[in-house]
């Protein structure tokens, strides 16, 4: 495997240039299992395939992304349990890569096998300072030291203009040099142009402090929109690693 440095560096050069790609390849998830909750990323399984982890705030829409992009309602339950809400989760997909036309049989078909991975979220509003330190500590050692962490994707609310907190988890992200990736979920709960103005502003809030704006996405859990991008995403970056 290539170093953790190499790896990230590739998927950021990747990434840059998956802006202009069409999205050529869907994937078809086979499966999708809890594996294990973690206190802590040492606890967490063997590092032997690549990793997508999943963060936003409370309430974001987290659970129900992780349910719509693995097509099953309960999956992230198991995550949302009480006790559980603090810890690393991981499930492991096992997914195919089916060219455009070639169908769910096609000979071309390259099997996968990743990890996807549901954080504890962030700002929750009755935390204790003991707690969000935990968390915090838990959080930055889990993106600095997990060493196939291949891409963070962060959940922002499509229905509200920029928020400080995301902002600055963000900017977070940066010092730590972590990859990420923007989703904006609930986008059916407002009207498309409240949606496109609230990413365009996201963008623009950005720019104060990045000069190169990330990949993002706009999702809807209700109506299952941005499903197919977001895992032609993985699936193409699985293939550049
Ligand atoms: P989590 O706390 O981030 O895991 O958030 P959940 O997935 O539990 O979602 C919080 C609430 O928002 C639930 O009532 C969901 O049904 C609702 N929700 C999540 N995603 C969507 C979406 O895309 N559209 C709509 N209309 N509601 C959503």
């Amino acid at each position: 495997m290539k170093s953790l440095f190499t790896r990230r560096l590739l998927v950021v050069i990747y990434r840059g240039s998956l802006g202009f790609r069409r999205y050529l390849c869907a994937m078809l998830i086979k499966s999708a299992k809890y594996v294990i909750s973690s206190p802590g990323y040492e606890k967490c399984p063997v590092p032997d395939r690549p990793e997508y982890a999943f963060i936003g705030r409370s309430n974001v829409g987290k659970s129900s992304l992780i349910n719509m992009l693995c097509d099953n309602e309960k999956l992230a339950k198991t995550s949302s349990a009480p006790g559980k809400t603090q810890l690393l989760n991981h499930f492991i997909i096992e997914s195919t890569n089916s060219p455009t036309g070639d169908g769910a049989g096609g000979k071309n078909q390259k099997r996968a096998s990743w990890y996807l991975v549901d954080l504890p979220g962030y700002g929750f509003a009755k935390v204790s300072q003991r707690s969000r330190r935990r968390w915090e500590q838990m959080i930055e050692n889990y993106l600095r030291k997990r060493e196939n962490l291949t891409m963070v994707f962060v959940l922002i609310d499509a229905r509200h203009s920029p928020q400080k907190i995301d902002l600055e988890f963000l900017d977070q992200l940066k010092v730590w040099q972590v990859p990420f990736t923007l989703v904006f979920t609930k986008s059916d709960k407002e009207n498309q142009r409240t949606v496109s103005k609230n990413v365009k502003d996201f963008s623009e809030a950005m720019k104060k402090t990045w000069q190169v704006l990330p990949q993002h996405f706009v999702t809807s859990a209700l109506k299952k929109t941005g499903k197919d991008k977001i895992l032609a995403f993985i699936d193409e970056t699985n293939s550049s690693l």
